[in-house]
């Protein structure tokens, strides 16, 4: 059985945790605390479990628990402050292709601003392939040991919401509107965490432009800002699961040319079409020549050709022909290596690198039993600035509120039991580590 915390001193120790009982003969097997410390939420958190253990077992009875005195207590956040600060970050416009991350980021030194932080740099970075410039704020109290992080860009909106999707929609067990999953509704609790704790040794990194090239984290790293910083804590929707290992991700452009012309003389002619499938196929023989390597959960590299693109008819010989596709080398694996070898394979194809991300796996995660003490431990589907966090020598894991089913989606939703259960452990971590 295993609490998040315990109510303050002063208050009955009653919380919000429940004994999951499944089976036959009933077994109580997990109970969880969720940081409320007056039970108000127990419906709320109630309908959360009964939902999460239906998908893997039969919750035939759930009951209240009173928790005894524990020695890590419950930091008093206010959820509906909390709130207030996920409604005004939804707010901002921060989609990839048309909002500017510069706007929240300057609201964001302001908000950061009102707690004091020893150190307070914004910088606004440039970015390539015609993207508006994106930025960074950082603050930082005392000697920065723990990096929070959370990235305020979002994927765009697309299609199918029911609402206005930068309108926050608040409903009884969850908020719904976009990047409240993915990730804003992570920087919403370390706001709300700041509003009842005092921070030390902490820095507070709110960065743009992850899900579209993650050009800003390199120049954060490059800043020399983070060189004191020994981990880090990479907010992602990993369902307040502790997040320890991803594979990289390789992106890669290949280009053919000819003269074209009437397909009567296509045995005599250049064939940029067929060149570029001839090269898929490479590629694809290299993807299975590589299908046990690498250890479970990541075995293989998920190589992916995701399109051919031609001026060609069935009887008009291309003039040009491209080829997108992509692998995800495993932890351990080395991108560059890849990237080498799949050029190799390439011979005379106008190659160009879209993206080459290292994969990521923790150094230590023991080191971060202060701040998670025995919140569950997964790897990761998905791939996440924590790799350059990692490659710049600091020791990282991942962790945030919402999932992966919640976000990128329309009605993109967080539940409101992640969000406080969230908030508790970043108010651990921007305390610091106890001397
Ligand atoms: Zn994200």
């Amino acid at each position: 059985m295993e609490s998040s915390g315990t109510a303050p001193e002063s208050s009955p120790l009653i919380a919000c945790a429940f004994i999951v009982i499944s089976g036959k003969p009933a077994t109580p097997i997990w109970a969880h605390g969720v940081g409320c410390a007056t039970g108000k939420h127990c419906a709320d958190a109630l309908n959360a479990y009964r939902t999460w253990f239906g998908h893997g077992h039969c919750v035939r009875a759930v009951s209240r628990l009173v928790i005894s005195q524990r020695s890590r207590p419950i930091t008093p956040i206010d959820t509906s402050i909390l709130i207030d600060h996920l409604e005004s970050l939804v707010a901002f416009d921060t989609r990839n292709g048309s909002g500017d991350e510069m706007i929240c980021v300057r609201y964001l030194e302001e908000t950061l601003a009102r707690f004091s932080p020893d150190q307070l740099y914004v910088a606004q970075v440039p970015r390539s392939r015609g993207k508006s410039d994106s930025g960074y704020v950082l603050a930082i109290w005392g000697q920065p040991e723990t990096l929070l992080n959370v990235h305020i860009d979002t994927v765009p909106s697309g299609a199918g919401w029911t609402a206005d999707p930068l309108d926050l929609q608040r409903q009884s067990d969850r908020v719904v509107g976009l990047g409240t999953s993915d990730i804003k509704g992570a920087a919403a609790c370390i706001l709300a965490a700041l509003e009842v704790v005092t921070p030390k040794n902490v820095a507070v990194l709110f960065s743009g432009d992850e899900e579209h090239g993650s050009e800003i984290m390199p120049a954060v790293i490059a800043s020399g800002r983070l060189d004191d910083v020994k981990r880090a804590i990479v907010c992602e929707p990993t369902s307040c699961r502790v997040g320890r290992a991803h594979r990289g991700m390789l992106a890669i452009s290949a280009g053919f040319t000819g003269p074209g012309g009437h397909s009567s003389l296509s045995d005599i002619t250049a064939r940029p079409l067929l060149d570029a499938a001839r090269l898929a196929a490479k590629i694809g023989d290299y993807a299975d020549d590589h299908l046990e390597f690498g250890t479970a959960p990541f075995q293989g590299l998920c190589v992916n050709i995701g399109e051919i693109e031609s001026d060609g008819a069935y009887n008009v010989i291309p003039t040009t022909a491209k080829l997108w596709f992509s692998l995800r080398p495993p932890p351990g694996d080395d991108v560059r290596k890849r990237e080498s070898e799949i050029y190799d394979l390439a011979e005379d194809a106008e190659l160009d690198t879209i993206v080459a991300f290292a994969p990521f796996a923790s150094k230590d995660i023991s080191a971060f039993s202060d701040v998670f003490g025995e919140t569950e431990i997964v790897d990761l589907p998905y791939w996440t600035e924590a790799a350059m966090l990692s490659q710049a020598g600091i020791n990282t894991v991942v962790y945030g509120p919402g999932n992966l089913e919640q976000a990128h989606k329309p009605n993109e939703y967080v539940e409101i039991t992640q969000l406080e259960q969230a908030a508790q452990h970043y108010a651990i971590a921007l305390k610091g580590k106890a001397s």
